[in-house]
């Protein structure tokens, strides 16, 4: 039995959701993770989030007292009214008033973000930002997202735009294609395809790299994995592709800059995990363009939370509306 209020989160995703049970000081008392339901309808499978993080607790903290339930959804969300816009990977959710159904399934009141959101305000509260009040996050993964907190607040923007920084376009003419229908978005270029393709086209061109060995059965069992292993090993060809990701990175983190002027730029991701060999060419990259700033490269770290910053992020979701 615990004396304070706990705030349950879940942490939705296209094929499994995370489940959490946070304290106010972020500590997570107890987690899992699940399969999410598929061909049901948006009701049915917002209460079975709801009910899940329910057990989770009951079987966790029995008796405690809930503060409210926070849910991150993979797609834009109004949070003014509670409704999921959009969710690419789970269509049956698309412009359901998911608050209202959280709160009524739970019994307590919810609160619903985007996923980018949940992931940056999870590392301002508990993660790499926990320190400073003005963070800006990348995620460096399939698609390439963001957040920007200000003082010590994540913004969004009326138009739930803001820190979708895989659409800042750094390359000008000419860059390939990105998902949003543009061309030389940050993301047609440092996302997992441009990784891949970048090595294929190398490889395909006669270039030799130990990445071969991935490619016997075909080139598309190459990972950016492979590539960002194979360059910590000093693979000349992968060193070069990380060191072109880099510096596209570390070319919007210099607009991102001088934009918000952050005291600390997060990479979070599975991208961001190939550590040195990216980090080092972003650095340099911020070191050499960014003069006016006067921003510490250093000051671009490695997210803290890994796959659980969702979790984190939408019990934190709960405590920003819940008063001391
Ligand atoms: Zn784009």
């Amino acid at each position: 039995m615990t004396a304070q209020p706990l705030a349950l989160a879940v942490d939705l995703g296209g094929t499994t959701y995370g489940l959490g049970l946070l304290d106010r000081q972020g500590t997570l008392l107890a987690q899992d993770s699940r399969p999410t339901p598929q061909d049901c309808t948006g009701e049915a499978l917002l209460t079975e989030l709801a009910m899940g993080a329910r057990r989770l607790a009951e079987a966790q903290a029995p008796g405690a007292a809930l503060a409210g339930l926070g849910v991150g959804i993979p797609g834009p969300v109004d949070p003014a009214s509670g409704t999921i816009r959009q969710c690419p990977n789970l269509h049956c959710l698309d412009g359901v008033n998911a608050v209202e159904h959280l709160s009524r399934a739970a019994g307590v009141p919810a609160y619903i973000g985007n996923d980018a959101f949940c992931a940056t305000l999870a590392e301002l509260r508990y993660g790499a930002g926990r320190e400073c009040d003005n963070m800006v996050m990348l995620t460096l993964g399939t698609g390439v997202g963001g957040g920007i907190a200000l003082g010590n607040r994540v913004l969004r923007g009326p138009r739930q735009i803001m820190g979708e920084v895989g659409h800042l376009i750094v390359v000008p003419e000419g860059g390939p294609k990105c998902g949003c229908g543009n061309h030389g978005c940050l993301e047609a270029l440092v996302g997992r395809q441009a990784i891949v393709d970048a090595a294929v086209s190398r490889l395909e061109a006669g270039e030799a790299s130990a990445l071969m060995h991935e490619a016997v059965s075909g080139y598309d069992h190459i990972t950016p994995r492979h590539v960002a292993d194979l360059a910590r090993e000093g693979d000349h060809l992968c060193l070069e592709i990380m060191d072109q990701v880099g510096m596209y990175v570390g070319l919007a983190i210099c607009n991102i800059i001088v934009l918000c002027d952050p005291d600390q730029v997060v990479l979070g991701g599975g991208i961001a995990a190939a550590g040195d060999v990216l980090f080092e060419p972003i650095r340099r990259t911020v070191a050499h363009r960014s003069r006016i700033s006067g921003f510490d490269p250093a000051r671009i770290v490695p997210a803290e939370l890994g796959n659980l910053a969702g979790v984190y992020g939408a019990g934190a979701l709960v405590w920003e509306h819940t008063d001391a």
